[in-house]
C-alpha cells in the first residue's frame, strides 16, 4: 500500500537519480496536524488588478479577488496580479481565485467568468511542488471565508483544480449550543469511512459507526476508540433507515449508548461502497445489482427516510461519496461508475429541494481520486501506479484527504455550500 516512489524521490540520491532520469518527482504533502494546524508564511489577499511588492520569504497563499470582471478584456488584470508572484509560493502553497457567480443572462460576464475555469485548471497543472489552484464562485450575499478556511489549510493538501460555488449561508449550524452534534458515518470500520468518523470526532461530533455485521468487532474497536457508537447493519436492509432513526431517536427501537439530550442526526456521511469490477460484456446481474444497490439505491432510500421521518435536524449537513470514476467513467466500471454518477445527481437535485433549503440542510458529494486504501491497494501495479502518478500532485491521497473535505462540507461554518461536488484527486487527469 505504501507509495515507496514517493518515499525514494524524498531521498537526496532518490532525487538526483530521478532526476537525471526524467521521472515524475512529487513533492511530499504538508498535512494538517494539532502541531502545525496552518500553513508556514503570509496569505496575500489581492484584488485582481493589484500588483503586490516583491517579498524576500515565500508565501503561503495568494487570494485573488476576480469578481468584478464582467468582460473578457479584464482577464488582464489577473495575468498583472499573479504573473509576478507564482515563482513567490511556497512548496504546498495555495492560489484561490475568487471569481462570481455566472449570470446567463450576460454573456460577456459569462465568458470573462467561465475564463477563470480554464484559468484555475491549468495553472494547477503547471504550477508543481505541491502547491494547489482553486475557483471559488461567490454568489450575491455570499461569504467566502467557510471555504478559503479550508482551502488555505493544510486539510485541503489534495484538492486541487477545483471549481466550488458558495451561496449565501443561513444563520448557525447542526447541533447549536449546549448540544453535541451526533453524525452517522457509513462503512466505518475500516479505509476512508474509519478516517472520516476519527475526523469527525476530533471535530467534536459524537459518531455513530455503520458497517456491515461482519465487520463488528472492527467496528466496535473503531467506535470505542473514538468514543462514539458502533451500529452494526447491512445498509441495504429494506429497514435500514428506520434502524438508524431508531438508534438516533429510540422511537420503535433501542437508541444507541452515548447519546444525551434530544435525538436528532445532524450529519450523514454515506462512505459505504463496493467495487465488483469486470467488463460489460463479462458482468453478470450479481455483479451489477450489489454495486448499484450499496452505493446508490440504499443512499436514496436512508436518506429519503431519514428526511421524511424527522431523524435529520434542520440545518442537518448530508455528504455522499462519488468517485471520479462516476465523473470519467473507467474501463470494467460500468457499474461503479454509474453508481457514482447516480450519487452526483441526487445530491445536486436533493440540494435544490424547496424543503430541503428551507430547512437549511446541505447536500454535498465528495469525489476521490487515487486514494491508498485496502481497496487501490487490490489494483494490479501497473494500473496503481499510474493511478498514482496520474494527477497534477503526482501521488496517491490518503484516507484522511477524503475525511478532511467532508469534515470542512459537514462543519457548522459550510452552510453556504451545497449542492457540490468536490473532488478529492489531487487534480486526476480522468475527467479533468
Ligand atoms: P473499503 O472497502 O476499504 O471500505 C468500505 C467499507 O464499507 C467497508 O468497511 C465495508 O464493510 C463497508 N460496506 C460495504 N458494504 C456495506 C453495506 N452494505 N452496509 C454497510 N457497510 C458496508 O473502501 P474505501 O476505499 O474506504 O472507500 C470508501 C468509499 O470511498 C466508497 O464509497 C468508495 O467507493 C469511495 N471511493 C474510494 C476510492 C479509493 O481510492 N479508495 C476512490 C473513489 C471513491
Amino acid at each position: 500500500m505504501a507509495d515507496r516512489y514517493l518515499r525514494l524521490t524524498g531521498t537526496a540520491p532518490g532525487r538526483f537519480l530521478t532526476r537525471r532520469l526524467g521521472l515524475p518527482q512529487p513533492t511530499p504533502l504538508r498535512r494538517w496536524s494539532a502541531e502545525h494546524p496552518a500553513l508556514d508564511g503570509a496569505v496575500l489577499r489581492l484584488t485582481a488588478g493589484d500588483i503586490a511588492e516583491p517579498r524576500a520569504e515565500p508565501l503561503a497563499a495568494v487570494v485573488l479577488d476576480a469578481t468584478a470582471i464582467a468582460e473578457p478584456v479584464g482577464l488582464g488584470a489577473v495575468h498583472a496580479s499573479l504573473h509576478p508572484l507564482v515563482r513567490s509560493l511556497a512548496a504546498c502553497g495555495r492560489v484561490v481565485v475568487l471569481g462570481a457567480r455566472i449570470d446567463p443572462a450576460d454573456p460577456h460576464q459569462a465568458a470573462a467568468q467561465q475564463a477563470l475555469e480554464g484559468f484555475v485548471r491549468s495553472l494547477g497543472k503547471e504550477i508543481g511542488r505541491g502547491r494547489t489552484v482553486q475557483l471559488v464562485r461567490l454568489a450575491p450575499g455570499a461569504d467566502a471565508e467557510a471555504a478559503l478556511g479550508f482551502l488555505l489549510s493544510p486539510k485541503s493538501a489534495y484538492v486541487s483544480g477545483q471549481v466550488i460555488e458558495v451561496g449565501p449561508a443561513p444563520e448557525g449550524g447542526p447541533g447549536g449550543p449546549g448540544k453535541r452534534r451526533v453524525a452517522l458515518v457509513t462503512g466505518a470500520a475500516r479505509g476512508i469511512g474509519e478516517q472520516v468518523a476519527a475526523t469527525l470526532a476530533r471535530d467534536g461530533a459524537h459518531v455513530i459507526c455503520l458497517d456491515v455485521p461482519q465487520a463488528a468487532d472492527a467496528l466496535t474497536a473503531v467506535a470505542d476508540r473514538l468514543g462514539g457508537s458502533a451500529l452494526p447493519l447491512d445498509i441495504t436492509a429494506p429497514d435500514a433507515g428506520e434502524r438508524i432513526a431508531a438508534a438516533v431517536q429510540g422511537d420503535g427501537g433501542e437508541r444507541v449508548g452515548g447519546l444525551d439530550g434530544p435525538g436528532g442526526l445532524d450529519v450523514l456521511v454515506h462512505n459505504a461502497g463496493i467495487t465488483r469490477d469486470r467488463k460489460l460484456a463479462n458482468m453478470p446481474a450479481d455483479r451489477w445489482d450489489p454495486v448499484l444497490d450499496v452505493n446508490l439505491g440504499s443512499v436514496l432510500r436512508t436518506t429519503d427516510h431519514l428526511l421524511k421521518s424527522g431523524a435529520l435536524t434542520d440545518r442537518a449537513r448530508i455528504v455522499a461519496t462519488a468517485s471520479i470514476s462516476g465523473i470519467a467513467g473507467n474501463a470494467g466500471q460500468t457499474n461503479y461508475a454509474a453508481s457514482k454518477a447516480g450519487i452526483i445527481g441526487f445530491v445536486r437535485a436533493l440540494a435544490a429541494v424547496p424543503e430541503v433549503r428551507e430547512r437549511g440542510i446541505t447536500v454535498n458529494a465528495v469525489a476521490p481520486g487515487f486514494i491508498e486504501t485496502r481497496m487501490t491497494a487490490a489494483v494490479p501495479l501497473f494500473i496503481r501506479e499510474a493511478g498514482r502518478r496520474m494527477n497534477s500532485l503526482g501521488q496517491g491521497g490518503l484516507p484522511i484527504d477524503v475525511a478532511e473535505t467532508v469534515a470542512w462540507l459537514a462543519a457548522a461554518g459550510s452552510g453556504g455550500i451545497t449542492g457540490q461536488v468536490v473532488r478529492v484527486c489531487g487534480q486526476s487527469l480522468l475527467g479533468a
